[in-house]
């Protein structure tokens, strides 16, 4: 007989998350540690960028109208009136009959809407030869037409990457807000568990799941705090949970949280505040635990590596984005053909891990107790509750890693 008979979905599970999760605050960083961070509110530009329109080319500040006609074999004369030099202002008007030299990023004189690239043109004394007819607005970048002043570049809610980086730069946003990174509490359970230190004698593991949840948060832009290994004893686990929630936003137990009666996350979690969820349709990771002790969310996630794994990415990750206001997705996919059946069963979501090679998707079946076909794998196809199953042939959207 199954421990589980009530098993929630997925999105009951998530939603119970969302609802527990507390919105961090915000905190001012210097530009150069914000990276990876989310943004804590709207980011405006305090110049007109870019100041003042240049050429984005080596070349000749002209009036495009006067190169109309201009070919290899039918250049057009200009006088050569001047050279602009890097960093300062253009200086002079470009008058009828006329082209300046502009390097790239230099100033385009007034009276100048267009620039000849050099390898157009050619420099005989005083006068250049153009050898192409440009069109109105080539090769230049206008006054402003990136951003202009007092306009939001960057939203906030928004993860930053590098290239955000690069846009607070041009903004002038030497300290950035961003979202307080919230403190994640680790804890493994089982009395099998040994430290990575030490070589398992039989019947003892390595704690492999701290080092994936650390990286995983870590990669969502938390601070993970390890509580070690913690004994399957009622008081190590009271003790262990007790300072976890005083200390950190949220606590992440894996293993120990079946409806075994070895199994004690859960009757602790209910004793010191309340049990949830116990058991989600969700395959791997059923036997997961969602609470709240001390004001904090609790999640008891399953101790196979992948079962716990999974519960991660299906549905603590939507704690963590709820708890930053992280808006858009950061989760990344890519659509491959399965070159196999994936058989699935109806009431229960299925994440089955796929390695994907030239658009082909191939199932790694195996047991969530397995490393190397996480290791192997380039990522999960997720099968609905409502689905029977996928078809060869069937086109999947991969979410990976
Ligand atoms: P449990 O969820 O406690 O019943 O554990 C299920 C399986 O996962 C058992 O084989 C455990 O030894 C294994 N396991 C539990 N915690 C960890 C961990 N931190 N690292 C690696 N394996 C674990
Ligand atoms: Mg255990």
């Amino acid at each position: 007989m199954s421990l589980f008979l009530q098993l929630v979905s997925v999105s009951k599970a998530v939603g119970e998350v969302r609802n527990l999760a507390e919105r961090c605050g915000q905190e001012q960083v210097p530009l150069n540690d914000a990276l990876h961070r989310v943004l804590a509110s709207d980011i405006y530009a305090d110049v007109d960028i870019p100041g003042f329109t240049r050429s984005v080319v080596d070349g000749y500040a002209v009036r495009a109208t006067e190169t109309t006609g201009s070919s290899d074999a039918i250049p057009s004369m200009f006088a050569l009136a001047g050279r602009v030099a890097m960093g300062v202002s253009a200086g002079k008007n470009l008058q009828p009959g006329e082209c300046i030299y502009v390097p790239t990023g230099g100033v385009l004189p007034a009276g100048a809407d267009a620039v000849v690239m050099i390898e157009h043109a050619e420099l005989i004394g005083d006068e250049v030869l153009i050898k192409k007819s440009i069109a109105h607005g080539e090769n230049v970048l206008l006054y402003n037409e990136d951003f202009s002043k007092g306009e939001p570049v960057l939203q906030s809610g928004k993860r930053l990457l590098a290239q955000d980086m690069g846009m607070l730069a041009a903004a002038g946003c030497r300290e950035v807000p961003v979202v307080r990174m919230p403190k994640i509490g680790i804890l493994s359970t089982g009395n099998e568990l040994v430290p990575v230190t030490v070589r398992p004698q039989s019947g003892q593991v390595r704690d492999v799941n701290s080092y994936v949840i650390a990286a995983t948060v870590r990669d969502w832009g938390c601070f993970p705090v390890f509580y070690g290994i913690v004994r399957d004893e009622r008081e190590a686990l009271n003790t262990g949970i007790s300072r976890a929630t005083a200390e950190c936003d949220v606590v992440l137990i894996s293993g120990g949280s079946s409806k075994d009666e070895r199994d004690m996350v859960s009757a602790i979690i209910e004793e010191r505040g309340k049990v949830l969820i116990h058991g989600i349709a969700i395959a791997p990771g059923k036997p997961t635990i969602i609470g709240k002790c001390n004001g904090k969310p609790v999640i008891g996630l399953p101790g196979h590596p992948a079962s716990a794994f999974i519960v991660l990415i299906a549905i603590v990750r939507h704690l963590i984005t709820a708890m930053t206001g992280e808006t858009g997705s950061s989760v990344r996919t890519l659509q491959a053909t399965l070159d196999q059946n994936l058989p699935s069963t109806k009431g229960r979501e299925d994440y089955v891990r796929v390695a994907v090679k030239d658009g082909i998707a191939t199932p790694l079946f195996g047991k969530s107790g397995l490393l190397n076909t996480l290791v192997r794998s380039t990522g999960v196809v997720r099968v609905p509750a409502e689905s029977e199953g996928l078809e060869t042939g069937t086109l999947v959207e991969v979410i990976l890693w």
